[in-house]
């Protein structure tokens, strides 16, 4: 189950406001690289693996199959916690989010 973040994280365009959001775990990515750790290592245990047709090679279609779920979570878009529309990054508080100001292309 996600949950929403604490602080006000995102800017939704569907509320016009900054808001909370709702994000996938932030270590998605981390376990995919250990994901991959552990396919090469079962690369060079093959020779183990291959010996075995009936618990080993099963468990290694299994774990190969874990990377489109996986790739799906990293894949995910913060969300808002509101209307569940995917949110725009917070910009950095400044005059461009003041009402009836014009942006300054000076400030970039
Ligand atoms: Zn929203």
């Amino acid at each position: 189950m996600m949950r929403a973040t604490a602080k006000k994280t995102g800017h939704c365009p569907r509320c016009h406001d900054d808001v909370r959001t709702v994000r996938p775990w932030a270590h998605w990515r981390k376990l995919r690289y250990g994901y991959f750790g552990v396919l090469a290592l079962a690369l060079f245990c093959t020779p183990v693996l291959l010996c075995d047709g009936f618990i080993l090679i099963p468990t290694l279609m299994i774990f190969i199959a874990a990377i489109g779920p996986l790739n799906a979570l990293v894949a995910k878009q913060p969300t808002c916690a509101q209307c569940g529309a995917v949110v725009d990054a917070l910009k950095p508080a400044s005059s461009a989010s003041m009402p009836g100001s014009t942006p300054c292309s000076c400030a970039r």
